[in-house]
Protein backbone atom coordinates (compact mmCIF):
# COMPACT_ATOMS: atom_id res chain seq x y z
CA UNK A 1 0.00 0.00 0.00
CA UNK A 2 1.10 3.36 -0.63
CA UNK A 3 0.72 6.61 1.58
CA UNK A 4 -1.42 8.96 0.93
CA UNK A 5 -1.94 13.16 2.11
CA UNK A 6 -4.45 15.18 2.61
CA UNK A 7 -4.85 17.31 -0.65
CA UNK A 8 -5.81 19.88 1.20
CA UNK A 9 -3.74 20.43 4.08
CA UNK A 10 -1.12 18.05 3.48
CA UNK A 11 -1.74 15.58 6.68
CA UNK A 12 -1.56 11.83 6.75
CA UNK A 13 -4.13 9.93 6.18
CA UNK A 14 -4.96 6.12 5.24
CA UNK A 15 -6.63 4.17 2.76
CA UNK A 16 -9.64 4.01 4.34
CA UNK A 17 -10.23 7.83 5.28
CA UNK A 18 -13.28 9.09 4.67
CA UNK A 19 -12.67 12.23 5.80
CA UNK A 20 -9.27 14.61 7.33
CA UNK A 21 -8.67 14.43 10.71
CA UNK A 22 -7.08 17.72 10.75
CA UNK A 23 -8.88 19.74 8.29
CA UNK A 24 -12.38 18.24 7.77
CA UNK A 25 -12.05 17.88 4.41
CA UNK A 26 -14.74 14.96 3.50
CA UNK A 27 -12.18 13.00 1.15
CA UNK A 28 -12.78 10.21 -1.26
CA UNK A 29 -10.60 7.78 -3.38
CA UNK A 30 -9.60 7.66 -6.91
CA UNK A 31 -9.04 4.36 -8.30
CA UNK A 32 -7.95 5.51 -11.91
CA UNK A 33 -5.55 7.94 -10.21
CA UNK A 34 -4.81 6.61 -6.78
CA UNK A 35 -5.11 9.33 -5.24
CA UNK A 36 -6.77 10.58 -2.35
CA UNK A 37 -9.39 13.50 -3.31
CA UNK A 38 -11.67 16.15 -1.57
CA UNK A 39 -15.42 15.62 -2.26
CA UNK A 40 -17.58 17.94 -4.06
CA UNK A 41 -15.53 20.53 -4.99
CA UNK A 42 -16.58 23.10 -7.99
CA UNK A 43 -15.31 23.22 -11.21
CA UNK A 44 -12.77 20.03 -11.13
CA UNK A 45 -12.34 17.29 -12.90
CA UNK A 46 -11.93 14.74 -10.48
CA UNK A 47 -14.66 12.17 -9.66
CA UNK A 48 -16.97 13.72 -7.02
CA UNK A 49 -19.52 11.44 -6.01
CA UNK A 50 -19.24 8.84 -3.46
CA UNK A 51 -19.81 5.61 -4.12
CA UNK A 52 -23.16 3.96 -3.68
CA UNK A 53 -22.45 1.76 -0.94
CA UNK A 54 -20.20 4.36 0.58
CA UNK A 55 -22.92 3.70 3.84
CA UNK A 56 -23.54 0.29 3.74
CA UNK A 57 -20.11 -1.17 2.78
CA UNK A 58 -18.22 1.97 4.63
CA UNK A 59 -16.72 2.26 1.01
CA UNK A 60 -14.61 5.73 0.48
CA UNK A 61 -13.94 5.23 -3.19
CA UNK A 62 -15.16 7.51 -5.91
CA UNK A 63 -17.64 7.20 -8.87
CA UNK A 64 -18.31 9.83 -11.97
CA UNK A 65 -22.04 9.76 -11.55
CA UNK A 66 -23.80 9.73 -8.35
CA UNK A 67 -25.82 6.56 -8.07
CA UNK A 68 -23.28 4.82 -9.42
CA UNK A 69 -21.68 1.68 -7.58
CA UNK A 70 -17.40 1.85 -7.47
CA UNK A 71 -14.62 -0.27 -9.45
CA UNK A 72 -14.57 -2.40 -6.16
CA UNK A 73 -18.11 -2.52 -4.96
CA UNK A 74 -19.32 -3.56 -8.57
CA UNK A 75 -17.56 -6.98 -8.69
CA UNK A 76 -19.64 -8.04 -5.78
CA UNK A 77 -22.57 -9.78 -7.05
CA UNK A 78 -24.41 -11.10 -3.83
CA UNK A 79 -24.42 -9.35 -0.17
CA UNK A 80 -26.52 -9.91 2.85
CA UNK A 81 -30.41 -8.58 2.69
CA UNK A 82 -30.62 -5.18 4.44
CA UNK A 83 -32.46 -7.23 7.60
CA UNK A 84 -29.84 -9.32 8.03
CA UNK A 85 -27.59 -6.62 10.60
CA UNK A 86 -25.12 -8.69 11.65
CA UNK A 87 -24.22 -10.13 8.16
CA UNK A 88 -24.43 -6.22 6.96
CA UNK A 89 -21.41 -5.30 8.99
CA UNK A 90 -19.60 -8.42 7.81
CA UNK A 91 -20.28 -7.17 4.57
CA UNK A 92 -18.31 -3.80 5.35
CA UNK A 93 -15.42 -5.92 6.88
CA UNK A 94 -15.25 -7.83 3.71
CA UNK A 95 -15.99 -4.89 1.21
CA UNK A 96 -12.76 -3.16 3.36
CA UNK A 97 -10.26 -6.17 2.49
CA UNK A 98 -11.81 -6.49 -0.94
CA UNK A 99 -10.66 -2.70 -1.45
CA UNK A 100 -7.15 -3.28 -0.41
CA UNK A 101 -6.85 -7.03 -2.42
CA UNK A 102 -8.07 -5.08 -5.70
CA UNK A 103 -5.94 -1.86 -5.06
CA UNK A 104 -3.05 -4.32 -5.13
CA UNK A 105 -3.89 -6.45 -8.09
CA UNK A 106 -4.07 -2.91 -10.38
CA UNK A 107 -0.68 -2.05 -8.87
CA UNK A 108 0.92 -5.05 -9.61
CA UNK A 109 -1.07 -5.25 -13.65
CA UNK A 110 -2.75 -8.00 -12.79
CA UNK A 111 -5.70 -8.20 -15.73
CA UNK A 112 -8.96 -8.15 -13.76
CA UNK A 113 -12.64 -8.35 -15.95
CA UNK A 114 -15.94 -8.28 -13.86
CA UNK A 115 -18.52 -10.35 -14.34
CA UNK A 116 -20.68 -7.38 -15.28
CA UNK A 117 -18.29 -7.03 -18.37
CA UNK A 118 -18.23 -10.88 -19.79
CA UNK A 119 -19.37 -14.39 -18.91
CA UNK A 120 -17.25 -15.90 -16.32
CA UNK A 121 -15.82 -12.71 -15.07
CA UNK A 122 -14.47 -12.12 -11.20
CA UNK A 123 -17.78 -11.83 -9.13
CA UNK A 124 -17.56 -11.68 -5.26
CA UNK A 125 -20.96 -13.70 -3.06
CA UNK A 126 -20.32 -12.21 0.02
CA UNK A 127 -22.23 -14.48 2.38
CA UNK A 128 -24.42 -14.32 5.75
CA UNK A 129 -24.56 -17.73 6.96
CA UNK A 130 -27.02 -16.78 9.61
CA UNK A 131 -29.82 -19.28 7.34
CA UNK A 132 -27.27 -21.89 5.97
CA UNK A 133 -23.74 -22.74 5.75
CA UNK A 134 -21.99 -20.83 3.42
CA UNK A 135 -18.11 -22.67 2.10
CA UNK A 136 -15.62 -20.03 1.52
CA UNK A 137 -14.14 -21.23 -2.20
CA UNK A 138 -13.53 -20.32 -5.55
CA UNK A 139 -15.54 -21.58 -8.72
CA UNK A 140 -15.66 -20.30 -12.33
CA UNK A 141 -14.81 -16.72 -11.24
CA UNK A 142 -17.19 -16.64 -8.58
CA UNK A 143 -15.21 -15.97 -4.91
CA UNK A 144 -17.72 -16.63 -1.95
CA UNK A 145 -16.77 -15.67 1.59
CA UNK A 146 -18.53 -17.01 4.42
CA UNK A 147 -19.11 -13.13 6.31
CA UNK A 148 -18.81 -15.00 9.69
CA UNK A 149 -15.20 -14.83 8.74
CA UNK A 150 -14.88 -11.11 9.23
CA UNK A 151 -15.91 -12.06 12.99
CA UNK A 152 -12.52 -12.40 15.03
CA UNK A 153 -13.92 -14.69 17.96
CA UNK A 154 -14.84 -16.90 14.78
CA UNK A 155 -12.38 -16.65 12.86
CA UNK A 156 -9.89 -17.22 16.29
CA UNK A 157 -11.84 -20.46 16.78
CA UNK A 158 -11.72 -21.85 13.41
CA UNK A 159 -7.68 -20.84 12.90
CA UNK A 160 -6.93 -22.61 16.33
CA UNK A 161 -9.42 -26.12 14.90
CA UNK A 162 -7.57 -25.94 12.13
CA UNK A 163 -3.61 -25.16 13.54
CA UNK A 164 -3.57 -21.81 11.68
CA UNK A 165 -0.33 -19.49 12.90
CA UNK A 166 -2.64 -16.69 11.28
CA UNK A 167 -5.94 -16.13 9.59
CA UNK A 168 -7.43 -13.16 8.35
CA UNK A 169 -10.82 -11.51 6.07
CA UNK A 170 -7.44 -10.15 3.20
CA UNK A 171 -5.49 -13.86 3.96
CA UNK A 172 -9.05 -15.45 2.51
CA UNK A 173 -9.16 -12.96 -0.58
CA UNK A 174 -5.65 -13.11 -1.53
CA UNK A 175 -6.17 -16.48 -1.49
CA UNK A 176 -9.30 -16.95 -3.61
CA UNK A 177 -7.93 -14.65 -5.58
CA UNK A 178 -5.14 -17.22 -6.60
CA UNK A 179 -7.24 -19.39 -7.47
CA UNK A 180 -9.09 -17.19 -9.88
CA UNK A 181 -5.68 -15.85 -11.74
CA UNK A 182 -3.93 -19.77 -12.09
CA UNK A 183 -5.87 -20.64 -15.39
CA UNK A 184 -4.78 -17.07 -16.35
CA UNK A 185 -1.57 -17.05 -15.23
CA UNK A 186 -1.10 -20.18 -16.18
CA UNK A 187 -3.11 -21.55 -19.37
CA UNK A 188 -4.23 -25.16 -19.89
CA UNK A 189 -0.78 -26.51 -22.25
CA UNK A 190 1.35 -24.20 -21.50
CA UNK A 191 5.35 -24.84 -20.76
CA UNK A 192 4.23 -22.52 -17.92
CA UNK A 193 1.63 -25.27 -17.11
CA UNK A 194 4.25 -27.89 -17.28
CA UNK A 195 6.94 -26.02 -15.00
CA UNK A 196 4.43 -25.01 -12.77
CA UNK A 197 3.18 -29.11 -12.06
CA UNK A 198 6.82 -29.37 -11.66
CA UNK A 199 6.78 -26.84 -8.49
CA UNK A 200 3.55 -27.38 -7.50
CA UNK A 201 2.51 -31.19 -8.27
CA UNK A 202 0.14 -32.75 -10.85
CA UNK A 203 -3.25 -30.87 -10.42
CA UNK A 204 -5.17 -33.77 -12.19
CA UNK A 205 -5.38 -35.50 -8.91
CA UNK A 206 -9.13 -36.02 -7.74
CA UNK A 207 -9.82 -33.22 -5.45
CA UNK A 208 -12.39 -34.63 -3.55
CA UNK A 209 -9.99 -37.53 -2.53
CA UNK A 210 -7.42 -35.45 -1.57
CA UNK A 211 -9.76 -33.12 0.58
CA UNK A 212 -11.00 -36.49 2.20
CA UNK A 213 -7.27 -37.80 2.66
CA UNK A 214 -6.23 -34.31 4.17
CA UNK A 215 -8.98 -34.07 6.35
CA UNK A 216 -10.59 -37.54 7.44
CA UNK A 217 -7.35 -39.72 7.31
CA UNK A 218 -3.68 -38.63 7.31
CA UNK A 219 -3.30 -34.71 7.48
CA UNK A 220 -0.17 -32.80 6.19
CA UNK A 221 2.60 -34.71 5.56
CA UNK A 222 5.81 -35.03 8.28
CA UNK A 223 8.17 -32.61 7.45
CA UNK A 224 5.67 -30.43 4.91
CA UNK A 225 7.47 -27.52 6.37
CA UNK A 226 10.51 -28.00 4.12
CA UNK A 227 8.22 -27.88 1.02
CA UNK A 228 4.85 -25.77 1.82
CA UNK A 229 4.21 -22.48 3.25
CA UNK A 230 1.01 -23.88 4.96
CA UNK A 231 -0.02 -27.38 6.39
CA UNK A 232 -3.42 -26.81 4.05
CA UNK A 233 -1.03 -26.49 0.45
CA UNK A 234 -0.10 -29.73 1.17
CA UNK A 235 -3.95 -31.03 0.25
CA UNK A 236 -3.90 -30.69 -3.31
CA UNK A 237 -1.19 -28.13 -6.08
CA UNK A 238 -4.09 -26.11 -6.56
CA UNK A 239 -4.10 -25.24 -2.30
CA UNK A 240 -0.32 -24.96 -2.74
CA UNK A 241 -1.01 -22.09 -5.55
CA UNK A 242 -3.45 -20.47 -4.01
CA UNK A 243 -1.42 -20.93 -0.60
CA UNK A 244 1.76 -19.95 -2.10
CA UNK A 245 0.40 -16.69 -4.29
CA UNK A 246 -0.99 -15.43 -1.40
CA UNK A 247 2.06 -15.29 -0.26
CA UNK A 248 3.19 -13.54 -2.69
CA UNK A 249 0.72 -10.90 -2.22
CA UNK A 250 1.29 -10.61 1.21
CA UNK A 251 4.98 -9.96 0.12
CA UNK A 252 4.52 -7.42 -2.36
CA UNK A 253 2.22 -4.87 -0.43
CA UNK A 254 3.89 -5.50 2.71
CA UNK A 255 7.36 -4.37 1.61
CA UNK A 256 5.34 -1.30 -0.48
CA UNK A 257 4.20 -0.05 2.42
CA UNK A 258 7.44 -0.15 3.95
CA UNK A 259 8.84 1.65 0.77
CA UNK A 260 5.74 3.72 0.97
CA UNK A 261 6.85 4.91 4.71
CA UNK A 262 10.78 4.76 4.50
CA UNK A 263 10.96 2.08 6.74
CA UNK A 264 14.70 0.22 6.20
CA UNK A 265 15.88 -2.20 8.72
CA UNK A 266 20.04 -1.53 9.00
CA UNK A 267 20.60 -3.98 12.04
CA UNK A 268 20.06 -5.28 14.95
CA UNK A 269 22.32 -3.25 17.32
CA UNK A 270 24.27 -6.33 18.45
CA UNK A 271 27.03 -8.20 16.79
CA UNK A 272 25.83 -11.46 15.18
CA UNK A 273 27.17 -14.16 13.34
CA UNK A 274 23.65 -14.74 11.83
CA UNK A 275 23.60 -16.04 8.19
CA UNK A 276 21.25 -13.26 7.29
CA UNK A 277 22.35 -9.84 8.51
CA UNK A 278 19.28 -7.82 8.72
CA UNK A 279 19.64 -5.04 6.05
CA UNK A 280 16.14 -4.29 4.20
CA UNK A 281 15.85 -1.50 1.63
CA UNK A 282 12.13 -2.35 0.08
CA UNK A 283 12.77 0.97 -1.82
CA UNK A 284 16.15 -0.92 -3.74
CA UNK A 285 13.86 -3.57 -4.74
CA UNK A 286 14.63 -4.39 -8.39
CA UNK A 287 12.49 -6.60 -10.57
CA UNK A 288 13.10 -10.25 -9.82
CA UNK A 289 12.50 -12.85 -6.39
CA UNK A 290 16.11 -12.35 -5.37
CA UNK A 291 15.99 -8.46 -4.07
CA UNK A 292 12.65 -8.89 -3.22
CA UNK A 293 13.67 -11.77 -1.12
CA UNK A 294 16.45 -10.28 0.61
CA UNK A 295 14.95 -7.07 1.15
CA UNK A 296 11.32 -9.45 2.83
CA UNK A 297 13.20 -12.20 5.04
CA UNK A 298 15.12 -9.37 7.29
CA UNK A 299 12.25 -7.13 7.72
CA UNK A 300 10.58 -9.98 9.14
CA UNK A 301 12.68 -10.55 11.10
CA UNK A 302 12.36 -6.82 12.89
CA UNK A 303 8.42 -7.11 12.22
CA UNK A 304 8.24 -10.17 14.14
CA UNK A 305 10.81 -8.28 17.10
CA UNK A 306 8.31 -5.08 16.97
CA UNK A 307 5.07 -7.15 16.92
CA UNK A 308 5.82 -9.30 20.13
CA UNK A 309 6.74 -5.89 21.72
CA UNK A 310 3.54 -5.14 21.81
CA UNK A 311 2.46 -8.23 22.97
CA UNK A 312 1.16 -9.30 19.54
CA UNK A 313 1.75 -12.56 17.59
CA UNK A 314 4.67 -12.70 14.97
CA UNK A 315 3.26 -10.38 12.12
CA UNK A 316 4.78 -12.85 10.08
CA UNK A 317 4.50 -16.71 11.36
CA UNK A 318 6.16 -18.69 8.59
CA UNK A 319 9.65 -20.13 7.25
CA UNK A 320 10.47 -19.56 3.40
CA UNK A 321 12.78 -22.35 2.50
CA UNK A 322 14.72 -22.81 -0.99
CA UNK A 323 11.88 -25.23 -2.65
CA UNK A 324 9.02 -22.39 -1.55
CA UNK A 325 11.16 -19.85 -2.81
CA UNK A 326 11.09 -21.24 -5.85
CA UNK A 327 7.50 -21.44 -6.14
CA UNK A 328 7.62 -17.96 -4.88
CA UNK A 329 10.10 -17.15 -7.92
CA UNK A 330 7.56 -18.97 -10.49
CA UNK A 331 4.85 -16.53 -9.41
CA UNK A 332 6.75 -13.38 -9.44
CA UNK A 333 7.60 -14.43 -13.51
CA UNK A 334 4.47 -14.44 -13.89
CA UNK A 335 2.97 -11.59 -12.28
CA UNK A 336 5.43 -9.47 -13.79
CA UNK A 337 4.92 -11.07 -17.46
CA UNK A 338 1.35 -11.57 -17.29
CA UNK A 339 0.75 -8.07 -15.39
CA UNK A 340 2.19 -5.04 -17.66
ZN1 LIG B 1 -6.76 17.88 5.57
ZN1 LIG C 1 -17.75 1.25 -3.41
ZN1 LIG D 1 -8.27 -22.68 -1.96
Amino acid sequence: MLAFACPVCERLLTFESTSCLHCASQLGFDSRRRAMIAVGRSGSQDPSHRCANARLAACNWLVDVAGQLCASCVLTRTRPNDADTRGLGGFATAEAAKRRLLFELADLGLPLEGWHEREGGLAFDLLSSEQAAVTTGHADGVITLDLDETDPAHRERMRLRLGEPYRTVLGHMRHEIAHYYQPILVPEGTPAQARCRELFGDDREDYRQAMDRYYHSSGASAGWKQRFVSAYATMHPWEDWAETFAHYLHVRDTLQTASAYGVRVEGPSIKTDDAAPLHSRPDDVEEGIATLLEAWIPMTFALNAISRSMGSPDLYPFVLTEEIEAKLAFIDELVRGGGR
